[in-house]
């Protein structure tokens, strides 16, 4: 048990020591998280951020580039470094640490170009994080991914090092906002009775669900609602006895809702609301590349999907990938995948 909660001590001793040494040991520290965060990312980030504030460490959240709108309310955004915004400025954070957090993420790839920082840093690294697979350039590594998101293994890092009681509210609240996005407010992946548990903890330390719930999904743009109508009557394809559906957006498409980043969030999930329906991808041409959402329901790999043609990854229920090239020829490669997937898919109707 964990002392002050009735919580499996999933993090082995060792690796509970290593990381209590190794902040000890820093004052520098920054705490780096995947492309385009989401409300995990940022949700454990934070977490982590005033939770070594309080310690008395100087730390900086740096990410790769700029976060949606809707999760500009958390405490301490204000104070993230966004590299696409002030390159110099991330560059000297972390060259000058001495210890430094990677969380949510598995490979530094996902970090874009501050992998090669990252990897050229002589600094301690810390993995958090529950994606399969993780690089080899981590000094410490607490990956968990039947854990369904780094914000649940913040809580239980934290928690695990005998600081339970050093989660304030704030802290709570960013925990909290990553493990309900990461579940899709705890519709999937969320059968383990702890979540619930940590949940229970996390309202005693004064979180308004609600509130939370409120401040991220009903703070929406009018016109992220008129791309999703948009999207679903006139841009989505259903393939019914491949139980799967592609929705697709161009960029002249996006073009006539003008919208910002974090606008088309959770538009993938949609088509998994239809009848017989286990796979679904969302393809969106971006300004310098194609970027691709998969989902599934039940045992199809979207993670597999996702490597052999869209050179990504992820879980198995939640992934993403990248396609260099036109709309038409990433659909077209689809495609070819669902065909070249038809028995795994008829396996998981
Ligand atoms: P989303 O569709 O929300 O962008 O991403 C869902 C999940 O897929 C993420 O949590 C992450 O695990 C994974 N993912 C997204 N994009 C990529 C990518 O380009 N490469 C890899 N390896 N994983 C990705
Ligand atoms: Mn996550």
């Amino acid at each position: 048990m964990i002392e002050s909660t009735s919580l499996t001590p999933i993090i082995g001793a060792q690796k509970i020591s290593q990381a209590k040494k190794q902040i000890d040991n820093a004052q520098k520290i920054v705490i780096i998280t995947h492309l385009s965060p989401d409300g995990d990312a940022l949700g454990s980030s934070l977490a982590l951020y005033h939770y070594l504030l309080n310690l008395g460490k100087e730390v900086k959240v740096v990410v790769p580039n700029s976060f949606p709108y809707f999760l500009k309310w958390m405490n301490g955004t204000k104070d993230i470094v966004v590299n696409t915004y002030i390159p110099n400025v991330a560059e000297a954070i972390i060259k000058n640490a001495n210890l430094i957090f990677c969380l949510d993420f598995n490979i530094l790839k996902r970090i874009g170009v501050l992998g090669d920082l990252v990897a050229q840093s002589t600094a301690e690294k810390i993995l958090v994080d529950h994606h399969l697979s993780p690089d080899e350039v981590f000094d410490t590594v607490i990956s968990y991914p039947h854990i369904s998101s780094t914000s649940e293994i913040i809580f239980r890092l934290i928690s695990q090092m005998g600081d339970f009681e050093k989660i304030s509210p704030i802290i709570a609240e960013c925990i909290y906002t990553g493990m309900m996005t990461d579940t899709g407010v705890f519709t999937f992946n969320s059968n383990d009775p702890e979540i619930f548990e940590i949940i229970s903890l996390l309202i005693k330390k004064g979180i308004d669900r609600d509130q939370i719930y409120s401040n991220v999904f009903n703070n929406y743009s009018e016109n992220r609602f008129r791309l999703l109508g948009f999207t679903l009557s006139q841009r989505m394809k259903t393939y019914p006895e491949l139980s799967s559906a592609l929705i697709y957006l161009s960029k002249e498409d996006q073009a006539q809702f003008p919208i910002t980043k974090g606008d088309t969030e959770g538009f993938v999930n949609y088509p998994l609301s239809i009848k017989n329906i286990v796979f679904s991808v969302f393809i969106r041409e971006d300004e310098d590349m194609v970027k691709v959402s998969l989902r599934s329901q039940g045992a199809f790999p979207c993670n597999e999907f996702a490597e052999d043609y869209f050179d990504g990854g992820g879980h198995l229920n939640a992934s993403g990938g990248e396609f260099y090239g036109k709309i038409e020829d990433a659909i077209t490669l689809f495609e070819k995948g669902l065909e070249e997937y038809a028995d795994v898919l008829k396996q998981c109707e």
